[in-house]
């Protein structure tokens, strides 16, 4: 049996191992794979698997021998899955693999919108620290999270795990996710999306990216927070309008924001959100973690396991 990984390079650049995967038969790693070269390398194949590599409609019609999709992700828009199940080739996912990883960026954003640890360190590096006239001083507003709201977009597990943590900061949470009631989370209420936004401290994303979930933050719906409020987006990047949200900072229309995502990535530098105030950005490393790419490892190899054993798991089409 061939199997082929087309992008193989951010799930293990080094520090994992492909042997299981190996173990199933003749393996072609490929770190990436540009558009142009998808069907020559996964030419014979049985089995592919992708990460953000397109596998369209065409490109599943070349490949005469395919018989299975795994994605390396748990989003698998990158495939065209009804184009599959035409062929009866199922197309796996990996549902959950780093739920408290993500979570914990989500915190990791926000603890440095209200305290700015890496700015403060490094000004204290520069001597200002040895040089200070008093014992302490600070370049922003420094804010407790305790008695804040935090406003979770998506209650799915990763937004459950996001509000357990708020509420063990101390914080309020309200949710707002059109597909979950009552709350999973003893505690959080949930409330419609305009009230979530009014009434929030922090707007926290965490819903899949659908046709509707696209541009949810938009000016329109920025205009409703409070001009002290903080964006968090670890979801993905087209929820939030990147040029609305760019605008909404520089007007001081909102106080700050923390993204793990953004609309095209890697961004073009005119992205505004990159030079955008008070905005941080981290290069899509929420799900990034070592022990979180060996779980999805080892999803990888019992999707690939459950398919050859006629009992397959994780399937999405
Ligand atoms: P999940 O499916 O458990 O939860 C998603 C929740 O969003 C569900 O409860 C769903 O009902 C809700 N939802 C769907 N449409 C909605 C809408 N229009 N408005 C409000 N809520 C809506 O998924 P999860 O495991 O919690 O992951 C959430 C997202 O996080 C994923 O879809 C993925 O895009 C993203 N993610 C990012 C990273 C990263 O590295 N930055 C890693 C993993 C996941």
């Amino acid at each position: 049996m061939k199997i082929v990984v087309l992008d193989g390079y951010t799930l293990n650049p080094g520090d994992l191992s492909w042997d299981a995967l190996k173990a199933f038969g003749e393996c072609d790693i490929y770190d990436r794979t540009p558009p142009e070269l998808t069907v020559e390398r996964a030419q014979g194949a049985e089995v592919v698997m992708t990460n953000k590599v397109l596998i369209t409609r065409e490109i599943i019609a070349a490949l005469s021998k395919l018989r299975y999709i795994g994605s390396l992700a748990t989003g698998y828009n990158q495939v065209d899955i009804e184009a599959a199940r035409e062929r009866n080739i199922p197309v796996t996912n990996i549902p959950e693999y780093g739920t408290r990883a993500v979570a914990q960026n989500t915190f990791a954003h926000l603890l440095n919108l209200t305290q700015h640890v890496a700015h403060h360190a490094q000004t204290v590096r520069e001597g200002r620290w040895t040089k200070s006239v008093d014992f302490c001083y600070w370049d922003y507003p420094l804010i407790e999270l305790v008695g804040l709201t935090m406003g979770i977009v998506g209650l799915g597990r990763i937004g459950c795990a996001s509000a357990r943590l708020a509420q063990a900061f101390g914080m309020t949470v309200l949710a707002y996710d059109p597909y979950v009631d009552p709350s999973p989370v003893e505690g959080v209420q949930m409330v419609d999306y305009q009230t979530l936004l009014r009434e929030s401290d922090v707007v926290s994303f965490h819903v899949p990216l659908t046709a509707e979930t696209e541009g949810m933050l938009d000016r329109d719906s920025l205009a409703l927070m409070k001009k002290t409020a903080f964006v968090i987006n670890t979801s993905r990047g087209p929820v939030v309008r990147n040029a609305d949200l760019a605008e909404a900072l520089e007007q001081g229309r909102i106080a700050g924001a923390g993204l793990d995502v953004l609309e095209v990535e890697p961004p073009p530098m005119s992205n505004p959100l990159i030079v955008a105030p008070n905005c941080y950005i981290t290069p899509h490393i929420s799900w990034a973690a070592r022990s979180s790419r060996a779980r999805l490892m080892n999803t990888v190899i019992e999707n690939l396991r459950g398919f050859l054993e006629g009992k397959p798991v994780n399937v999405v089409n």
